[in-house]
Formats: C-alpha cells, structure tokens, sequence
C-alpha cells in the first residue's frame, strides 16, 4: 500500500516549484509565490479524481475526521457510532470534540455491521462512521439506509482504501462527508496530511474556515479576515501537499500494481480449502492494499501468523493481537488514561467499554489474516512469496 515506495523524480519535481520560492504556506502570499498552490492544485485534483464537489486539505487524517465532524456540528456529549476494528485516530477524533464514540461489532467485510449499527442508535447519536479498511469498504447501501431512517450524518473514513471504489463511485464521495489520510504509509502520501470530502456547500465552508482558525477567506487581506466561529489550525503546508499532488496523479497506477500482485497471493491462497475471503459488499471494487482471509479459529490464525513471519513473509498482521487497530489491546480507550480531566458525560458515555463484549468482531478478526500488498515487489518475488505463503499455511492447518 505505501505510495513511499515509489517516490522520486516526480515528487521532487513538485517539492522543488515550493523551495524554489519559499513560500510554505498555503495561504496568501500571492507576489511571492510565482503561481505555484500545491495545495490548491491538490484539492482541485482530489475532487475530480474522487468526484466530489469540495476537498479541504488538512494537517492529517485523524485531523480530516475531527474537522469532517465538527464541520457537520458534532459535539460535545453526541455519539458517533464507529467499528472496533479501525486504526485508534477514529475515536481519538471523536473524543477530541467532547463527543462519545459508540463502539459495534464488524462482520465479515471486517468494516461495520449494519445491524450493529441499528442496535446501538440511541436519542444521542449523530453519526454513522464506517471505515473503510485494508482496502475494502462497508457496505454503504445498507448504512446509508440506516442513516436516511434515522437521520444520521454518514461519515466514510476512506484513509485505508483511496482508490477503492463502491457502485462506480469512489470511497469517500459516498456519504455526507468522506475523509482520507496522506500519512507516510497510506497508499498514497504527502509525508502527512488528509483531505475532508464533501458535496455539501455549507460542510465545506466549515472545513474550510475551522481548519484555518476560523478565518473566513474572504478578501485578499488576510489580517483583515473575520472569523464568524471558533477553530483551529489543522493546516496542511505547501511542502506536504506538493508531494500529495504528486502521488495523487500516480494513484491509478498504484492501484493498478497493487491489483496484479493481489491476484497472484489471492489465487494462490484460494487453492486451500480452509481458506476463505474477506466480503466484498456488492458492487465494490477494493484498493487491493490488502490481501484478507479467514483461517478456521483463532489459534490456527495465531500459529499461521507467526509461522508466516518465522519464515521471511513480513506484513501479515493478526490483528487480533496488534494494539493499535483492535479493540482488544486499546486499554487507553477502555482505562480512559488521559492526560486531563475530561467531562463526565463522556466517562458515563464510555462505561459501556467495561461490559459490552464484542463476540462477533472477535469471531472474524480472531481467525483474519491481512497481508499487505507492496508496490516494490518484482514478479518473482510475488509469485514465490504466494508459494511460500500456501506452504506455511498448508502446514499449520495439517
Ligand atoms: C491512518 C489512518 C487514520 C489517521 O490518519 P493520520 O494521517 O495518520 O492521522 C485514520 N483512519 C484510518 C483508518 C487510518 O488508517
């Protein structure tokens, strides 16, 4: 998945149109700059390419959430309905506005489970956020349902699976907001960086000045802005969002490498009974960052994994006992360790965490295997990782 893979002249190419002026900010500063806005060009390209209306740039992925939030007025004491199995910025950006994350159980496409969803929907909750991972995404046909009947914001965290696509529309144009991450092993990078996507002009226009100190972009003036509320700065910089350009405009071929190399693991790994595969919902066409499946239980996943490293195949991950995207190992979240006080709605909001189990998302992350898929491998070393990959798994199911 890593767009640091394949980096070079392009990159630098960009990077240098921003050293050779100096300005790395993404604002103002218009006589200097000699028309180069990386940024500009980044949001410009990331709407056509992802056909959305509006994509704001900010400072990280786990900044796009928190802004892509906040932007559609969510807050303190509201509750976000999001999956146990995710990368940790989920509930951070949740909880970085006052807001309650509602974790529920995944099925089978290892992202959220529609009837979880509906369950867990009290008067409090706001938003639904489904995230899209190891390059495959939930079913959105199923949760948008779900948010129209109960009037719902649909949040798509995409940050694992640009690229992917879902009904002929890629991941993140989907809901009422889309977020993405540009961090250094996304499948594309800026270094750092995320974009929030939108077609909604008012979300937009809250992204946009909430981002940037609540300044409202009007006029050239920049010290003669008003701010008509209160933000932050989740700024992204020239120099980052000149790499992302870049990338962004390699991104089809990235895809495309990952595909062929996904192919060969997948019909190799499909020889063995025992072996199944992640659902793709219907209609969805993955990133092929990851290759997913399914071992029959939990410590036949467990021995395959780490016999799998013991013999040279890196990047497979069990994430059942990984800390930093399940449930299971997240005590920071569960202990609520934080650094400062925080309201008592949130702790009471969060008790939930000391009883709720989450049988089913043990049931399929338990037995999962996620192999990333690398852009640098040569066809050889596809194929003879494929062969050394149904050996190892062979052998520990026997
Ligand atoms: C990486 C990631 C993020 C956060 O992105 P950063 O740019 O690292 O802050 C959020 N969600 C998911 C699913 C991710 O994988």
């Amino acid at each position: 998945m890593p767009g640091f893979e394949l980096f070079g002249d392009k990159e630098r190419n960009e990077l240098n149109d921003v050293l050779d002026n100096g300005v790395l900010m993404r604002y103002g500063f218009d006589g200097m700059r000699k028309g180069h806005w990386k940024a500009k060009a980044l949001e410009t390209e990331l709407e056509n390419q992802l056909q959305v209306k509006h994509a704001q740039l900010v400072s990280s992925g786990t900044a796009a959430v928190s802004v892509a939030m906040a932007s559609a007025g969510i807050g303190a004491g509201d509750e976000v309905i999001m999956p146990t199995f995710t990368f940790v910025a989920s509930f951070e950006a949740i909880m970085m506005l006052g807001a309650i994350p509602i974790l529920v159980d995944i099925d089978d496409t290892l992202t959220l489970c529609p009837e979880a969803v509906e369950n867990a929907i009290t008067s409090k909750t706001k938003a639904v956020m489904p995230v899209h991972m190891c390059g495959s995404m939930a079913n959105l046909e199923a949760l948008q349902a779900i948010c129209k009947k109960h009037n719902l914001i649909l949040i798509e965290d995409s940050s694992q699976a640009t690229g992917a696509t879902y009904k002929g529309k890629p991941l993140g144009s989907i809901g009422d907001l889309g977020c993405l991450s540009l961090d250094f092993v996304k499948i594309i990078t800026a270094g750092e960086g995320g974009a929030v996507l939108t077609n909604n002009e008012t979300y937009y226009k809250h992204a946009d000045h909430y981002s940037d100190h609540g300044h409202d972009h009007v006029g050239n003036d920049r010290g003669a802005e008003t701010h008509p509320f209160l933000g932050y700065n989740f700024r992204i910089s020239e120099l980052h969002a000149a790499v992302g350009l870049a990338q962004l405009r390699r991104l089809e071929e990235f895809v495309a490498i990952q595909k062929r190399n996904y192919i060969v693991l997948r019909d190799a790994l499909s020889q063995i009974p025992e072996v199944t595969f992640r659902t793709v919902p219907e209609g969805g066409i993955e990133s092929y960052s990851f290759l997913s499946f399914f071992l029959p239980d939990l410590e036949i996943a467990r021995i395959a994994s780490t016999s799998l490293k013991e013999n040279g195949i890196d990047a497979c991950f069990h994430y059942y006992d990984n800390s930093w995207h399940y449930i299971r190992k997240w005590e920071h979240l569960t202990e609520l360790k934080t650094l400062y006080p925080i309201s008592t709605e949130v702790k009471d909001g969060l008790k939930y965490l000391q009883t709720k189990t989450f049988k089913q998302s043990d049931h399929y992350i338990g037995r999962n295997i996620s192999c990333l898929i690398k852009l640098s491998w040569t066809e050889d070393e596809v194929k003879q990782r494929a062969e050394k990959m149904v050996h190892v798994i062979t052998l520990t199911l026997k």
